[in-house]
């Protein structure tokens, strides 16, 4: 492989090959400018990259990789760097294709209900526009006013509202991808039903930009909810809120979060926020659920009758029904507090497990009590997405790098024993390639490294993610 870092020849040919194929403006080598791409929210090893490549055009992009095939070089895609997993980090002399300028809304379908946009266009961004033409995209997470779709679908991103609509994997109909080798490959299917063959879109859905770059979407829209009504419960127990979200997502088909926090999460988020603890007394789980739907009233009392009930049986021992927008972002903060407790626990080792819902429980107490034996100055935080059985675990600070590696032993083998999933939404990357393992068998692994070989025989784009190394 070429090595433009060390070889200054080297970059400035790639340049000029880039720079006849781009504009100038298009291609940036200052180190000043280029350290705003060096990596994403996770403590995955940080780089300045050489080079950074800003296509505009799906075109552009297959050209960025074509060159860089015929140079042999490689390439890590870079969406909105929110990343938990460390997979657009630049390692070696890798160069950066950014998708931050190939950032347009193309069309809104407004009868049939789809949008088609560019990767690069951020996700709170596409969800405004949609909205403000009667339609609604249901995808929400964290990092909204950042993350873009191209780096959603990548991620098979999921967030909050999956309960209901699914993650990026049901919300995509069609695909545009530039290859490896500088061929674009336009999937842009735009009807939800389409039995023709291999659906070859999920081959790069949740690929994490190892098999091509994702260069325009089409998605699936819903019609738009204009009734919401949130609430924050107080539980006794885990069981409980499994015994809840049942009865709730029987009763209120509108239930779209169901958002669970144990009771360290939400009280160290409220101090490092600086929010007033929600109630008077502390309990050991805390739910906050929503419900989207059209009738206000019906919805509240719909929704405040199935919480009576559930606080007469003592399934839920405290409840807040938000009364007015503002009370619904005061109770959403203290799950929204994520991004402050990130800062706030770094070095941190982050996690998003999928569980079983009935080895949940047990999951949470051993684990949580052997990290607490085992670092007892760190604080470890566990909360989630409780309806699809994705729980995050959150613990740090973790000055040395080993200490970190234990808790991602700790925490991995105890899902591998509960037979869960070492990522539920946030993806491999490079922090979590050498647990994959326990998810996945080496039949499908050897299949993975298959289908990387077809697709990018050079092993050009984000190599080394995703895929441990062969055992030797
Ligand atoms: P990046 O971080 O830039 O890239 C992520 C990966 O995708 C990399 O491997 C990159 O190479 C690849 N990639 C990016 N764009 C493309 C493309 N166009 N084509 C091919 N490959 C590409 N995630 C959830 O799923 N649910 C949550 O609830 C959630 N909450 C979060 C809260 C906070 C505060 C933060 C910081 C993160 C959270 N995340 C969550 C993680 C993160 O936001 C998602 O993984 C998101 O989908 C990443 O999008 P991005 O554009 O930032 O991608
Ligand atoms: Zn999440």
């Amino acid at each position: 492989m070429l090595d433009v870092v060390r070889h200054p020849a080297a970059l400035a040919r790639l340049e000029a090959a880039l720079k006849s194929a781009l504009e100038s403006s298009q291609i940036v080598c200052d180190p000043g400018l280029a350290a705003a791409h060096a990596g994403d929210w996770s403590e995955a090893p940080r780089k300045t990259p050489a080079l950074v490549a800003y296509p505009r055009t799906p075109r552009q992009v297959a050209e960025v990789l074509r060159i860089c095939s015929e140079y042999g070089q490689q390439v890590v895609v870079q969406g909105g760097l929110t990343g938990l997993a460390g997979g657009a980090n630049p390692m070696a002399s890798e160069i950066v294709v950014s998708l931050a300028r190939l950032n347009a809304v193309e069309e809104l379908d407004t009868v049939g209900g789809t949008v088609l946009a560019q990767a690069g266009v951020i996700l709170e961004e596409l969800a405004a526009q949609v909205e403000a033409a009667g339609w609604y995209f249901p995808l929400d997470l964290g990092a909204r006013g950042s993350c873009q779709i191209g780096g959603n679908a990548a991620t098979n991103a999921g967030g909050n509202r999956v309960i209901r609509f699914g993650t990026m994997r049901e919300l995509v109909l069609g695909l545009e991808v530039a290859l490896p080798d500088g061929r674009l490959l336009t999937m842009l299917n735009r009807v939800t039903k389409n039995t023709t063959g291999i659906d070859l879109k999920h081959l790069f859905i949740g690929a994490e930009g190892t098999l091509g770059v994702i260069t325009r979407l089409v998605l699936k829209l819903s019609p738009l909810p204009t009734a919401s009504t949130t609430a924050l419960c107080a539980l006794p127990s885990f069981d409980a809120a499994t015994q809840l979200v049942r009865e709730l997502r029987r009763a209120l088909p509108s239930l779209s979060a169901f958002e669970l926090m144990w009771a360290d999460y939400l009280e160290t988020g409220a101090q490092v926020c600086g929010l007033r603890l929600p109630f008077d007394a502390a309990h050991p789980i805390y739910v906050l659920l929503e419900t989207l739907g059209t009738d206000e009233e019906a919805e509240r009392i719909a929704l405040e009758s199935r919480l009576g009930a559930a606080l007469e049986t003592g399934m839920v021992s405290d409840v807040i029904v938000a009364q007015s927008m503002d009370d619904a972002r005061r109770l959403w903060a203290y799950r929204e507090s994520i991004g402050e407790l990130l800062g706030h626990l770094k070095p941190f080792a982050a996690f998003d497990v999928g569980i079983p819902m009935a080895a949940m429980d047990a999951f949470v107490e051993s684990v949580g009590d052997e990290l607490d034996r085992r670092f007892p100055n760190q604080r470890h935080l566990f909360f989630g997405h409780i309806g699809d059985g994705n729980l995050h675990v959150l613990s740090g600070p973790h000055m040395a790098p080993e200490s970190l590696h234990e808790v991602e032993r700790v925490v991995y083998a105890a899902t591998g024993r509960a037979g869960g999933s070492i990522s539920a939404e946030h993806g491999i990357g490079v922090v979590k390639k050498e647990f994959l393992h326990w998810s996945r068998s080496d039949e499908e692994l050897a299949l993975m490294r298959s289908l990387k070989a077809l697709l990018d025989p050079q092993g050009i784009l984000n190599a080394e993610r995703v895929l441990p190394h062969e055992p030797t």
